[in-house]
């Protein structure tokens, strides 16, 4: 049994870090760690694009979260000596103790080692990424003479998303919506080019039959350009050259969107722990760290063998890892017996375009705008923290969530 006030240090504030200390609710002695001041609901990063929600909706403040039951230190970690059970934190002087680690820290993009991907693509996982994009949408837009020649508008309006899995489907829909309406906002003639790149035979692999039809109508109706068993293999400044059969073609593009998957976070690569065939680190069913009692890792960055593909890597894993996280450390330190957990998949519900989603629930699907509704109902509830729910979900309701449109910039 670990003391009253044993050291429990939290790495990544993300849904495994954060909803293990607030989980935790001031057992022990505990501080979170994050390189960024806001937590990030980043399945609504596609409406924060658009404007639909605003960022204190998904990216509450850490510190106002935690309130009293943990510490907050904004800072990124830069060493973890687990033998002598110490943190290094870049900018600050003293390493940090902790009796027990909680590892969070999530993943990054992976580009695969695509030439000029990580160079020119532009990312989309956190709220400055959203905002690059915009921003790039918006630039592209207000080049375009009023007299322009369809054809040009077509050509200068040409993005691509690269990946094909729910966050490409996700995301060029929303696109393409931003831009059709500026389009038609500005008086311009011609259309916006989507396309969607990916590998395989189909888009969402991963998903089921029943949702796949509403997946396929969005992107018909969006007129998305998909390109299924396309490799890229280069991206520069202002083209991508795709691979099919083959035979290579390059293409103008204004903007490469790169979502294609991800890699476990490069802090795990300096720890010598087990590690599965991508690099996660191996834990055993009760989350911890393997040849570590005191160490449980959780998110996008363990590998948990009792767990369905399709829901590795997911926020609905990640937050179901939390809750048995933060029960079994609590057991650690009282000296009981720590436990583990068949995590169940709770469905899906996909954004399509502004106006409409479709959701998975209980076996049964829904779509359009009720669809688009019962998301934000849902998310609404995944929120972290009472209080930041009731704020969220009263602003919803009546402030509305319309979309911000593409105005030009300095309007
Ligand atoms: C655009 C997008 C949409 C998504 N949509 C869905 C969805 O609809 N449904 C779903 O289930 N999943 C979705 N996911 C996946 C989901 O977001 C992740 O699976 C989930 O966030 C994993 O939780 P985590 O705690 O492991 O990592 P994260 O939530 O990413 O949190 C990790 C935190 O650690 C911080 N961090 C990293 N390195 C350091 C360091 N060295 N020092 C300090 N802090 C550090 C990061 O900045 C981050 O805040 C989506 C992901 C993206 C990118």
């Amino acid at each position: 049994m670990l003391k009253d006030k044993a050291k429990i240090v939290i790495i990544g504030g993300g849904f495994g870090g954060l909803f293990t200390a607030l989980d935790l609710n001031g057992v022990g002695d505990t501080t979170l760690i994050n390189d960024e001041d806001h937590f990030l609901f980043r399945p609504m990063l596609y409406e924060y694009l658009s404007g639909e929600v605003e960022a204190w909706h998904i990216a509450p403040d850490c510190k106002e979260l935690l309130d009293s039951s943990a510490r907050f230190i904004r800072g990124s970690v830069t060493n973890i000596d687990l033998v002598n059970q110490k943190i290094t934190v870049a900018d600050r002087n003293e390493p940090l103790a902790f009796d027990i680690l909680v590892f969070s820290p999530g993943a990054v993009t992976n580009f695969a080692g695509v030439e000029g991907a990580e160079k020119f693509s532009l990312e989309f996982r956190t709220l400055n990424d959203a905002n690059r994009l915009r921003r790039r949408m918006t630039e592209v837009l207000d080049q375009i003479q009023p007299d322009s020649a369809p054809q040009d508008t077509h050509s200068a309006l040409t993005f691509a998303v690269v990946g094909g899995g729910a966050s490409g489907v996700e995301l060029s829909t929303k696109m393409a919506d931003l831009l059709r309406d500026a389009v038609k906002r500005r008086a311009l003639r011609g259309e916006p080019r989507v396309l969607i790149i990916e590998m395989a035979d189909r888009l969402v692999p991963g998903m089921g039959e029943e949702i796949r039809k509403f997946v396929e109508n969005a992107l018909q109706e969006y007129r998305i350009e998909v390109h299924t068993q396309t490799r890229v293999v280069q991206v520069t400044a202002g083209s991508i050259t795709l691979e099919h059969n083959h035979n290579r073609t390059e293409l103008r593009a204004s903007g490469v969107v790169w979502v294609a998957g991800v890699r476990p976070s490069p802090l795990i690569e300096s720890l010598d722990v087990e590690r599965d065939r991508r690099g996660l680190i191996a834990v055993e069913p009760t989350l911890q760290v393997r040849g570590y009692p005191n160490v449980f890792a959780l998110g996008d960055a363990a590998f948990y063998s009792d767990v369905v593909p399709t829901l590795a890597g997911t926020a609905q894993l990640a937050l179901q890892q939390a809750h048995l996280c933060a029960r079994n450390v609590r057991a650690f330190i009282e000296g009981g017996q720590l436990k583990s957990k068949h995590f169940v998949e709770l469905g899906e519900a996909l954004s399509l375009g502004t106006e409409h989603a479709a959701v998975l629930s209980a076996g049964q699907v829904m779509s359009g705008p009720l669809a688009r509704q019962a998301r934000f109902a849902l998310y609404t509830a995944r929120l972290p923290t009472w209080h930041h729910r009731l704020r969220v979900g009263a602003s919803w309701f009546f402030e509305g969530t319309r979309p911000r449109p593409l105005q030009p910039l300095g309007f």
